[in-house]
């Protein structure tokens, strides 16, 4: 019966090291995080420039409940979309207008229900997805909700993906991939993908979820990294990590937006996030766009240098950080039960910082994964990283 088959596959994650467990933050979740064992330093948030904790925005949030109230009441296409979300939508146009020649913008609750709708609503029969192997979750999901065919390929080859678009019949090609790719932190190769995208009249994709306000001028993303200006692209950017709230945008030529309302159910069939959250990220966006967001970005980018400058004292050890210029640094364990006994010893030092097993990363591949935030000190980084070169019994 039910109850004996979910304790028997229960039983097997345990024993194969793979029992996911939760950890009850108990106040905000900032540099120091605070969890039942005591204070520990947090490397285990995507809160990339220190904004989940900012006054301003803080002091947004509070004004935008003043405002509007605590929730939406309905569907954005109903009776859910306020003035808060109209100006979001605006600021954050108008914050990517430099990638696209034409530019609209349109709100979701996460970046989840945005890449479900990005990969159902505008491919029908007929039409492929070309994905990379390690996108996010949320894409490989959207793709097999998709009535459209996938294929996937190795990660970052692009003469494999060149092979499957040159033997594709699809009336529609979209290439879909992470910006940066979030348990690995390196980029996707979008001048190529543009390049191919213009060879065989295809659309590309693009999950900035781990980029946006984090990397490129004014924190545009990897699109602005590779200075892509193109109404090829379509981006979708997150707004619970580097923005420091919660919800997500995808950005695009407005005829995409407008077929969105149409037909993304995702979109449609969902209450429109709470105003207060928009009337917050209003500020984020000014903030990230601002003095402030690129001198949060300059320490950022010290520490992941630092942490980067830790590679070999990593490798002697046996812990291989592989190259990244981004805030996600993954140290590679491979074994599911070690990876976690590391980050419990970790924890007990003082340090969050959450091993990630298969099926979030393939198999033999368990690691730790360190995500930086502008809210660290150097010191910080320092002390993580001896931490990780202890010596341990
Ligand atoms: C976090 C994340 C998402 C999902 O965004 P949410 O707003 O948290 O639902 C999508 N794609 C990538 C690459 C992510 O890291």
């Amino acid at each position: 019966m039910l109850l004996d088959r979910l304790r028997q596959r229960l039983l097997d994650r345990k024993a194969a090291g793979l029992l996911r467990q939760r950890v009850t933050g108990l106040g905000p979740s900032d540099r120091v995080a605070h969890r039942d064992s005591g204070a520990v330093l947090n490397f285990a948030s995507n809160d990339y420039l220190g904004l989940a904790n900012h006054p301003t925005v803080l002091k947004a949030f509070h004004e935008g409940l003043d405002r509007y109230g605590a929730g939406a009441g309905a569907s954005a296409m109903v009776s859910g979309h306020s003035l808060a979300h109209e100006q979001l939508e605006h600021a954050l146009a108008d914050w990517v207008a430099p990638l696209f020649p034409e530019c609209q913008c349109l709100l979701f609750s996460t970046g989840y229900l945005a890449n479900l709708a990005l990969l159902t609503a505008i491919t029908e029969r007929g039409d492929a997805l070309f994905c990379d192997k390690l996108n996010h979750a949320s894409l490989i999901d959207g793709m097999r909700l998709s009535e459209a065919d996938h294929r996937r390929f190795p990660h970052r080859d692009m003469e494999a993906l060149e092979r499957l678009l040159a033997s594709s019949q699809a009336r529609i090609k979209m290439i879909v991939t992470d910006g940066v790719f979030s348990m690995d932190g390196d980029l996707a190769p979008l001048q190529a993908l543009l390049n191919l995208a213009e060879r065989f009249d295809a659309t590309v994709i693009v999950d900035d979820a781990h980029a946006m306000g984090v990397l490129g001028e004014e924190g545009r993303g990897t699109m602005a990294l590779s200075k892509i200006c193109s109404e090829r692209f379509i981006l979708m950017g997150t707004l619970g990590k580097a923005a420091g709230v919660s919800g997500a945008f995808v950005a695009a030529h407005p005829l995409v937006i407008e077929w969105m309302q149409q037909a993304a159910r995702s979109f449609i069939y969902t209450t429109a996030p709470p105003p207060a959250i928009s009337h917050a990220l209003l500020q984020s966006v000014e903030i990230i766009r601002g003095d402030e967001g690129s001198s949060r970005r300059n320490h950022l980018t010290t520490l992941i240098r630092h942490m980067q400058s830790h590679r070999s004292a990593l490798n002697t050890i046996g812990l291989q950080l592989p190259e990244s210029i981004t805030p996600i640094q993954p140290v590679l364990i491979g074994d599911n039960v070690a990876a976690m006994q590391c980050s419990m010893a970790l924890a007990c030092a003082g340090f969050w910082v959450p091993a990630i097993r298969p099926p979030t990363v393939p198999e033999g591949t368990a690691r730790l994964r360190v995500s930086l935030s502008a809210a660290h000190t150097i010191e910080d980084v320092s002390y993580l990283c001896s931490a990780l070169t202890a010596p341990r019994d």
